[in-house]
């Protein structure tokens, strides 16, 4: 077992004191309560090596008691911030880019801000990378949009970490706890990373969604899109698309797909990446997802499956009526939520759908969260 200094400190993963071997088995156990009624649960898939591999990494920064620079992450229910320099699960460049950024900001004389004061100017760094290109892009979000040595200090960045791909400043001048305000600037590069995953490439920018665990990404992907039994004769809608990677590394096995997404930026995003796969038999809707297979279904259309695959928080009453309204044959539901996801199941149960399989993929090593892939499919009368 691998040691962390931070270990219950940081809170970020409670299953770190517990063989991987172990934590499979645990999961499944907490999944076997809260799904196994439903349907078949199949066993876990776990990862060969369960660590570094988060594609996503955010620090915090602040100062010490002695008023030295840190970086971080919040302490658990607090807004102190717990130093960290190295982290188990996280990817180990970007964790060295954060360093490198920490020890450059005196000699720019950029401060950090400080929450308690609201004085000075970088809060966070954010560094997401594209393990199948190598692409990196730093986020740099500050207080306000005046960065005076910006171009000196993006070069003197990238002449130590040369891999850096893109340089974005985000300005977050609100008071909040979400760590990206609207306005963005790009310092560096084309403002985005390219990734690959299941054969596609993805354009993803600084505030769209994209899964934090490529490795097993690609593995939830090819169970969802197996799930979905596609002839490539069907309607297909991807709901909660984000970036459109489910839609469009199915689309070569469907007639055409519809996605819809939220977020505007993510939708830019994906309308991209479907040109950028020569996708052509795929649209994308920015909309909440409720209300756009609510309008579908008043319009009389059909569509043959759906897969959904919403935020923790899961999907809606509205939602699933309108899909029962569509009538697909089967549903699959993509869920990183155990709980939302069986209150959401019994909401299909009711509107004449059921669960045929679930199968559980191992996102998040070390962390308590949990991944399943559900097929679910319409009663026949
Ligand atoms: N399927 C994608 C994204 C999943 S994350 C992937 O695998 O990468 C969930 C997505 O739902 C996010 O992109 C978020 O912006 C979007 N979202 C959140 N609430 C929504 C809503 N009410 N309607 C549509 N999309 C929503």
């Amino acid at each position: 077992m691998k040691e962390c200094p931070n270990f219950k400190k940081c809170g970020g993963c409670q299953y770190l004191g517990m063989p991987y071997e172990k934590q499979l088995k645990e999961k499944q156990k907490m999944l076997t309560g809260l799904l196994g009624t439903f349907g078949k649960l199949h066993p876990i898939i776990g990862m060969q090596d369960p660590f570094h591999y988060r594609n996503k990494v955010h620090a915090v920064l602040g100062r010490d008691r002695k008023g030295r620079i840190i970086s971080g992450v919040y302490r658990e229910g607090s807004h102190e911030i717990l130093s960290v320099e190295t982290c188990l699960i996280e990817d180990k460049t970007a964790d060295a880019i954060i360093k490198t950024i920490r020890e450059l900001l005196p000699s720019f004389k950029i401060k950090v801000f400080d929450e308690d004061t609201g004085y000075g100017f970088l809060r966070h760094i954010l560094i997401r990378t594209a393990r199948a290109t190598g692409e990196i892009m730093v986020v740099l979000v500050t207080a306000s949009p005046v960065f005076p040595s910006k171009n000196n200090f993006v070069k003197a960045l990238r002449n130590i970490h040369p891999q850096i791909t893109t340089v974005v400043q985000n300005v977050n001048g609100r008071n909040t706890s979400m760590v990206l305000g609207e306005k963005e600037h790009v310092l560096y590069g084309p403002g985005f990373i390219v990734d690959r995953l299941c054969g596609c490439r993805f354009r993803i920018s600084a505030k769209s969604f994209y899964q934090v665990n490529p490795i097993q990404t690609e593995v939830l992907y090819q169970k969802a899109i197996e799930a979905a039994g596609l002839t490539g004769k069907q309607t297909v809608v991807d709901a909660y698309c984000g970036i459109g990677t489910i839609g469009i590394a199915a689309a070569s096995r469907a007639r055409e797909v519809i996605g819809v997404e939220l977020n505007r930026d993510a939708v830019r995003d994906a309308i991209t990446n479907a040109r950028m796969n020569t996708v052509r038999n795929i649209r994308f809707y920015c909309n909440d997802a409720g209300k756009f297979m609510t309008q579908m279904a008043s319009q009389g259309a059909k569509a043959d499956v759906v897969f959904l695959d919403p935020p923790r928080s899961g999907s809606t009453e509205e939602f699933i009526e309108a899909v029962a309204l569509l009538g697909p044959q089967r549903v699959v539901y993509v869920s990183c939520s155990p709980e939302t996801l069986a209150r959401d199941l019994k909401g299909f149960g009711k509107r004449g759908y059921c669960v045929r399989e679930m199968w559980p993929v191992d996102m998040f090593p070390m962390a308590g969260h949990t991944e399943c892939v559900v097929w679910i499919q319409k009663k026949h009368i």
